[in-house]
């Protein structure tokens, strides 16, 4: 399998001790919420996404019908935390970010391609795009070329990023720089070819749908109660855990820079946030990520709970998983620094 490393420009770094953590924090480029950051150049005179916007638009819009009596139910809202764990935790969180994006631990290709699936089921971009800009940011955090920094506004950091061309990820270039070791894989060229990610979307959408309607039809058996249970399946398997767990994914760029303390002096504005931290099961520990991008473990602390990192460990202990890293010495982690134009990726 090939790797991709973060291997270059390292700089060491004292975490920070409780006392210091309370302490008004020295001054820096991106210590503060309240710093100024531009938009990256690479967005500057792009055209807005309008087929993306209107997605996220019309699925917001459909929202408010899951809670109509008709549609409404309690063993959906249930189904909030099974389809964001299913879908975001193990898609995106452990497939997508600590596997695709960090290398953080090995698994055979089969689970790979299968949480890569799951992470595609989250409507968030094919995972090479995924990987490419989630790379960008980790070179550039906070700093302008960043695709996603809350220094610009909240608003852009959450997810108004989204929905403007960034001139950055129409190249080939970038593709070749940061997705490399993807591309090389037959399966994630097969997903950028001819819309097929979109057929695996809509596919997702229809048999969570398809499922509705047949325990409607073996539990009731009328058409108008299969139908409603079909409606019922699609607006909370679907339409509202799409939506929670863009909120909460969204948050790690947002809030997640903005918002909570830091057990490490990272050169980036990112923070520990319990909210995102909690609901992304693991994924707001973010100042310790970024402080140790490699580790597949993003839970320092006894109590950052990183239900991503133990669902790891237990497909460990199945032999499904291996090689997890853990993070380096609490004492010496290193970091990189977000200069620009530095090849921090080094792709074999
Ligand atoms: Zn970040
Ligand atoms: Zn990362």
């Amino acid at each position: 399998m090939s790797t991709a490393e973060i291997n270059t420009g390292r700089q060491t770094v004292e975490p920070t001790s409780p006392s210091q953590r309370d302490a008004p924090e020295q001054a820096s480029p991106a210590s503060s919420p309240l710093a100024v950051l531009s938009r990256p150049r690479t967005t500057e005179h792009q055209q807005v996404k309008w087929i993306y916007a209107g997605v996220v638009l019309g699925f917001h819009l459909l929202l408010p019908l899951a809670f109509f009596p008709y549609f409404f139910s309690w063993y959906g809202i249930l189904c909030l935390p099974l389809g964001n764990y299913i879908f975001c935790t193990m898609g995106i969180g452990a497939g997508y970010h600590r596997l695709l994006t960090h290398r953080g631990y090995q698994c055979p290709s089969w689970l790979e391609y299968t949480f890569s699936l799951l992470g595609l089921c989250c409507i968030q971009d094919t995972p090479a795009r995924w990987v490419a800009v989630h790379r960008v940011h980790h070179n550039n955090s906070d700093e302008q070329p960043d695709p996603h920094s809350p220094l610009v506004t909240f608003f852009w950091g959450h997810m108004g990023w989204l929905f403007v061309e960034n001139a950055e990820f129409g190249k080939l270039a970038t593709f070749e720089k940061y997705t490399r070791d993807l591309m090389r894989q037959p399966f994630y060229r097969w997903l950028e070819r001819r819309y097929n990610w979109l057929w695996i979307l809509i596919g997702h959408a229809v048999l969570i749908t398809g499922l509705g309607a047949l325990y409607g039809a073996l539990r009731y058996g009328d058409t108008p109660t299969i139908l409603q249970c079909a409606g019922q399946w699609f607006l909370w398997g679907v339409v509202a855990r799409v939506i929670y767990t863009w909120h909460i994914t969204w948050g790690v760029n947002s809030l997640a820079h903005m918002y909570g303390y830091r057990n490490y002096e990272t050169l980036d504005n990112s923070r520990n946030n319990w909210l995102i931290g909690l609901a992304t099961n693991g994924e707001g520990w973010h100042n310790n990520h970024h402080a140790d991008p490699r580790s597949a473990v993003h839970g320092h602390q006894w109590w950052e709970i990183d239900l991503t990192y133990r669902s790891l460990w237990l497909l460990e202990k199945c032999g499904l998983v291996w090689n997890i890293i853990k993070p380096r010495s609490n004492n010496k982690l290193q970091i990189v620094p977000p200069v620009e134009g530095e090849e921090t990726w080094k792709l074999s």
